[in-house]
């Protein structure tokens, strides 16, 4: 049986940037993929500045780089033009690629078309035929994680959402977000900017809002602001959020697998790729340096914090949705606010 050191399940941003961090030490990675090519993720592939600054994504990557935004509540509505852009959109095949490309010419290899169906003591069968073993592995395979189910994790906070594609000629560089408690309790709906296309969409924690209301109030809501959806293309997928940590022996958990998006907004590209990085810094020894782990969930935990006070606060919801519009009408607050969204970095997309 061929052997590696760390094997790497799933390329998504969180499994290709801890291959990224590992591809310049002696280890034998192997990255497995169950598609032909990494980045077929169904998403609105909107990155923050931390996110952008992390990843180092290059100009040709980036589709929008998004100076205005706009909130909306059942009563007030907030389109502000930013002095720089606080919100950047990808094409996820773009960002697959582009990571991937990262690990030409090192000794990582990759595999697609490879999809790990069975997992034992120290191997992993891929395709149901083939086993290798590994020191090291690291289920980075999202929120329906098979790494994940093997280590018997149960995964209860889920976000259910939907979304379509919508085509348009130069969509606006402009993103918006629609809070609505009708439509979606605490959650909300979103319009991202893409080269040919808008994605908007909605999420909801499916204990909350089943994934069926969702889609049914999604559509109502799609009617009631005016979007043609005829030639669109309709995506549904569920976001995870349910963390109970990363590291159980020597396998590790990474991104959505650790349920490391926000429960409140459904981002969770940023986390993985913390995550992935933060894998790599400890399979390295070298975690000492910098918990990039704490920051992730750190980051949701703010995000999470919202979100309980929106739960608990019932029939005032709305009032609560007012009045996060209203606050970022001030911009002092809306400085504060945007930055711990989507924090100030030195030099974001660089
Ligand atoms: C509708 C929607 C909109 C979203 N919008 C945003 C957004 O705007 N911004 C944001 O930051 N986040 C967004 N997210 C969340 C974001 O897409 C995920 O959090 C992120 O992709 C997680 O990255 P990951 O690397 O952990 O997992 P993934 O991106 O899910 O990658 C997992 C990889 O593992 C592979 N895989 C799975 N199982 C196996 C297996 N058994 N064997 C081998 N390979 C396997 C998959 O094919 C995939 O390539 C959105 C999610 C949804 C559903």
């Amino acid at each position: 049986m061929t052997k590696y050191d760390v094997i790497i399940v799933g390329a998504g941003p969180a499994g290709l940037k801890c291959a990224q961090m590992l591809s310049n030490s002696a280890l034998d990675v192997l990255v497995l993929e169950k598609d032909e090519v990494p980045g077929n993720k169904v998403c609105a592939g909107g990155i923050t500045r931390p996110g952008i600054s992390l990843l180092q994504l290059p100009d040709n990557v980036i589709e929008h780089k998004v100076v205005t935004v706009g909130f909306h509540s059942r009563h007030f509505h907030n389109l502000k033009n930013l002095s720089e852009p606080v919100m950047f959109t990808v094409n996820r095949k773009e960002l697959g690629k582009w990571q991937l490309s990262l690990l030409k010419d090192t000794r990582v290899q990759f595999r697609n078309n490879a999809r790990v169906t069975d997992i034992k003591n120290d191997s992993v069968i891929i395709n149901k035929d083939e086993e290798i073993g590994f020191r090291y592995l690291v289920g980075a395979d999202g929120v329906n994680s098979i790494v994940r189910r093997h280590l018997k994790l149960p995964i209860e906070k889920v976000l259910a959402s939907v979304q379509y594609q919508i085509p348009v000629n130069n969509p606006e560089s402009k993103i918006e977000m629609f809070l609505d408690a009708k439509y979606f309790h605490s959650w909300y709906a979103w319009v991202f900017p893409h080269r040919d296309t808008l994605a908007v969409g909605a999420c909801a924690d499916a204990r909350y809002l089943t994934g069926k209301k969702l889609k049914d109030n999604f559509h109502r809501w799609l009617k009631k602001e005016g979007f043609d959806i005829s030639n669109a293309k309709y995506e549904s997928f569920p976001i995870g959020y349910d963390y109970r940590g990363y590291r159980f022996g020597n396998i590790f958990l990474a991104g959505e697998a650790a349920g490391l998006a926000s429960g409140l907004t459904g981002e969770g590209i940023y986390q993985s790729v913390l995550s992935g990085q933060q894998i790599a810094m400890t399979i390295l020894d070298k975690a000492g340096e910098k918990d990039y782990m704490q920051e992730a969930t750190k980051y949701n935990h703010y995000q999470h914090k919202i979100l309980n006070l929106s739960i608990r606060m019932g029939g005032l919801r709305s009032l609560l949705h007012d009045m996060i519009v209203l606050a970022l009408k001030n911009k002092q607050l809306n400085r504060k606010i945007t930055n711990n969204f989507s924090k100030k970095t030195d030099k974001p997309g660089e």
